[in-house]
């Protein structure tokens, strides 16, 4: 029996990975269970799967759950209480599927004791990717992602690397592709979130519509396979079945490709390197829309021109980026701010903040809640 610790439970990774959970439950059992405030829909979860552990890090909501729940199940409360739970001795597999920065700590938690990391929180990697792969490393931690593109790649890599030229991301290009930009003015956070493939959590649906979710991307690419940026690649693939590719030398191209579905992903990561029913279908390639791919424009999307010039800036520059994104995106869902200030605000805090070399985790936080003070500082001038 494989003991996971699921961070980030009640979100749209979490459910996908309890719903892979139920169709082997011969072969997992659900250790730990993470939420943030949401603690009437983790009571039920700890109803279901009984985990020795269930943290909620809003210590308010730790105490409401504690004062319902039955059986065995040890409430924690607080982000420190993550980590507790993401290297637990116990704990075979960590799926990481926090949204945002909240999820960095807890993350490397787990790669320092050695665990198998389902990394789903690619904020992980854009803050802290030096530190991060350094320790897993160290700590002989196993490390398979779980992000459609990059697990393509890591699937189409497993003959090996010999004769690599590049890896090519794809995106959906998000709900606006075909948006011309002066309509991009007037949208609301409602349609921004609605995506044509994916049905994901609000920011990485924002992040999708702007495009700055492959930015992310491309650095998290950057990170997990050891390649300069000039060797990543984007192309625009509304339909989302291939979900990426690798280039080689001899003319060779291998893809994955599959129904956009993250169950496919999260199973792969959780048998790896075996293959378990996920319970997504098989593609019908008669039966799928002709494939389009474009270039990416990016004047339009002006998120991924930024995020390709912080990995190439390197240093803190990837931080404040991210930082800056998780500020304007939060405000654009509040009403703030306009969907096409995301971009605006984003350039503005790159340019105030300092640039410096981030060695340790220390520094890594400093800057982020740096970058996050100037974020709303350039908001609030702005709006
Ligand atoms: P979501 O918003 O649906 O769920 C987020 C989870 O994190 C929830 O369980 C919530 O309780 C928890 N959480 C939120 N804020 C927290 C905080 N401050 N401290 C601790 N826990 C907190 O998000 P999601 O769409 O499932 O995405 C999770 C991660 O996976 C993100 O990093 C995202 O980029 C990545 N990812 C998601 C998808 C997808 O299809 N949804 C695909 C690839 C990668
Ligand atoms: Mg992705």
């Amino acid at each position: 029996m494989i003991n996971i610790t699921l961070l980030g439970a009640t979100g749209s990774i979490g459910k996908s990975t309890l719903s892979v959970v139920d169709l082997h439950p011969d072969m997992f059992n659900i250790f730990a269970l993470s939420a943030h405030t949401s603690w009437q829909e983790m009571l039920k979860l700890c109803q279901t799967y009984q985990p020795t552990f269930a943290v909620m890090t809003d210590a308010h909501a730790a105490e409401k759950l504690s004062n319902k729940i039955q059986g065995d199940t040890v409430v924690l409360a607080g982000a420190q209480a993550l980590n507790t739970i993401a290297s637990h001795e116990q704990t075979d597999y960590v799926m990481a599927a926090i949204v945002g920065a909240a999820g960095m700590d807890s993350s490397l938690a787990a790669a320092q004791a050695g665990k198998r990391i389902m990394l789903a929180n690619k904020e992980s990697l854009v803050l802290a990717g030096d530190i991060f792969m350094q320790a897993v490393k160290d700590n002989q931690a196993e490390l398979i992602p779980v992000d459609s593109e990059h697990s393509a790649i890591f699937q189409c890599l497993q003959g090996g690397r010999s004769g690599l030229s590049k890896i090519q991301l794809t995106a959906s290009g998000g709900p606006f592709l075909h948006a011309p930009l002066a309509e991009l003015g007037t949208i609301t956070p409602e349609q921004a979130c609605a995506h044509p493939n994916w049905s994901m959590g609000r920011k990485i649906s924002v992040d999708s519509a702007t495009m700055m979710n492959k930015g992310l991307e491309v650095i998290e690419a950057h990170y997990l396979f050891n390649l300069p940026a000039d060797c990543i690649d984007v192309v625009v693939h509304p339909q989302s079945i291939i979900h990426s590719s690798v280039y080689f030398e001899d003319g060779s191209t291998l893809s994955q490709l599959g129904n956009p579905d993250m169950r496919t992903v999260i199973s792969y990561a959780m048998s790896y390197p075996d293959r378990i029913s996920s319970g997504v279908s098989s593609l019908d390639l008669t039966q799928n829309s002709p494939l389009e791919f474009y270039a990416p424009d990016f004047d339009k999307f002006a998120c991924l021109r930024l995020a390709f010039e912080a990995l190439k800036k390197g240093g803190s520059a990837m931080g404040t980026m991210n930082a800056a994104n998780e500020i304007a995106v939060s405000s654009f869902l509040n009403g703030q701010i306009k969907f096409v200030d995301i971009a605006i605000i984003i350039e503005k805090t790159l340019e105030l903040a300092k640039h410096t070399h981030l060695n340790t985790l220390d520094a890594v936080i400093i800057n982020d809640q740096d970058a996050r003070a100037i974020a709303k500082e350039v908001i609030q001038a702005y709006a």
